[in-house]
């Protein structure tokens, strides 16, 4: 029988009367059946929420922090049964899933430890001026379903700290583990302060263009990222987007290979190449070329692509069936203009699941469609250079900003390269480390404002400024 998955509004899982089916990305079978919630079950967590923000935006800020550390721990000790959930809807291997859960937990944690700190501006003899932040109000969060718990962890902890209430809505491909987080945590949430709402995409429009929601946190696609900018734009509803890249790491002549050839791998193909940070673009000096993408080819056909849950696996399905076509759709782009494959690059139709395999071009030009989008698959392009200046320029000719990477013997040189990219974070021989007290967001049409950190944490805030005139009546 399909588990049947319910939505928390106000304190209570509930259902509603029309579902939708989610599917195993692995086999294509149904694996649980949730709420297909419309403007009704809205306007009832939009409610709850607001009436909810009446005293939770004055509840002391050690007590809110008490119930995120409580979430978190309960997320951890349920962590076994989450994270075999989390890869029957999401598809990445038991490991990657792991990581996942422990990683929202700890960064649940972490964020519930910072603080906006009082700034006085002046207190002199004549005049006590002092800038404070207040909570925007109710927050409509909408994620994507490549780190389906991560990203809804990483919206509700510093919402709840702020003092805001929040819905929050998960992709319709990967809502189960989210709610299922929502039924362990919700005795020691108090009623309201967090909602799960479940729905198809359009359900996304209707939590933008809310009059009752003050402020708009989303990570997803830049094209949907636009739309909500414009939806918001009708009241002036603050927002954060955090949107795709087209990463580029660079490697100088002077990197080991033996080192950083596996690292490169798992940079672009670690939850089958679909993180919005994955290195996409890698750019490899003329010097080392031959032996770096000889030496990555050869670890890359000993990594095993599979159901996430069978042993073993290291690259798991795509995710869902749109986005499984437009990764065939890329390769068979650059099929058809005889770029040239390394591995990889056949697609079996047959059988069920959405796999495709390991995929590694070997220098296709610039303007290949491979190289110039986001491919958000396990296949990447290699590309070789011949100078700083032209893989500098070529690094940063995208409308995408969000991370890079450059590898190389000398950190100094490294940090020289990573100060001239074009985004939000540059990684200096790692790859894929992102603090949760560092903010993170991305340039040009990767983002807007940040998330993580005091940063992230402002973005639900507003400044308010309280100047009084000392002895005005004496
Ligand atoms: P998507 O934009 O299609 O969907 C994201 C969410 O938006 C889903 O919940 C979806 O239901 C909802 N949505 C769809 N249309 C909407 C609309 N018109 N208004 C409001 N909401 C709407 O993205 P996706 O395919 O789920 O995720 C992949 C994309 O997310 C990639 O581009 C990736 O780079 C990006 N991403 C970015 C980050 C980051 O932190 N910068 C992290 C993860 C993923």
């Amino acid at each position: 029988m399909t588990t049947q998955y319910r939505n928390l509004i106000d304190g209570e899982m509930v259902e509603t009367a029309s579902t939708m089916e989610v599917v195993n990305p692995a086999n294509e079978q149904v694996v649980g059946l949730v709420p297909a919630c419309g403007t009704d079950e809205l306007d009832r967590a939009v409610a709850a929420a607001r009436r909810a923000f009446k005293s939770w935006s004055k509840t002391p800020i050690d007590e809110r922090r008490a119930v995120i550390q409580q979430m978190s721990g309960i997320i951890k000790e349920n962590a076994d049964e989450l994270f075999r959930l989390l890869t029957t809807e999401q598809g990445k291997p038991h490991e990657q899933a792991k990581g996942e859960i422990y990683g929202a937990a700890g960064l649940m944690a972490a964020q519930s430890t910072l603080s906006l700190e009082e700034e006085i501006i002046e207190d002199s003899d004549t005049r006590l001026h002092r800038s404070r932040r207040v909570p925007v109000g109710v927050v409509g969060g909408i994620v994507p379903w490549n780190f389906p718990v991560m990203m809804a962890m990483q919206k509700i902890a510093p919402a709840m700290l702020s003092g805001c209430t929040i819905v929050l809505k998960p992709s319709p491909f990967t809502p189960l583990t989210t709610l299922r987080i929502a039924e362990l945590v919700k005795d020691v949430v108090p009623a309201g302060v967090v909602n799960i709402i479940t729905g198809e995409d359009s359900l996304g429009p209707l939590i933008t263009s809310h009059p009752d929601i003050d402020k708009i946190t989303f990570t997803g696609s830049t094209a949907t990222g636009k739309k909500i900018m414009e939806g918001a734009s009708k009241d002036l509803k603050r927002i954060t987007l955090e949107l795709g890249g087209n990463d580029a790491s660079i490697v100088l002549p002077d990197a080991d290979v033996s080192k950083v050839a596996e690292q490169l791998f798992w940079s672009s193909f670690s939850n089958a190449g679909q993180i919005c940070v994955a290195a996409k673009r890698i750019y490899i000096h003329e010097d080392i070329y031959d032996e770096l993408s000889t030496a990555i080819a050869e670890y890359a056909k000993g990594v095993v692509v599979g159901d996430g849950a069978q042993q073993g696996t290291g690259v798991g399905p795509i995710q869902n069936k749109k986005q499984f076509d437009r990764v065939c759709e890329l390769i068979e782009d650059a099929k058809s203009n005889g770029y040239k494959f390394l591995v990889g690059g056949d697609v079996d139709p047959s059988g069920s699941g959405y796999y495709v395999p390991i995929t590694i071009l070997d220098n296709p030009p610039e303007d290949a469609r491979i190289v110039a989008e986001e491919q958000f698959g396990p296949v990447m392009p290699l590309m070789k250079f011949s100078t700083e200046e032209e893989v500098i320029a070529r690094a940063n000719a995208s409308d995408y900003g969000l991370a890079g990477a450059v590898w190389t013997g000398n950190p100094d040189k490294g940090v020289e390269i990573a100060e001239q990219l074009e985004t939000g974070t540059v990684w200096v021989n790692e790859y894929l480390h992102l603090s949760p007290f560092a903010p993170f967001g991305g340039h040009k049409q990767s983002g807007f404002g940040a998330e993580y950190g005091v940063e992230g944490l402002k973005e639900f805030t507003y400044p308010q400024v309280i100047t009084v005139k000392k002895n005005a009546m004496a």
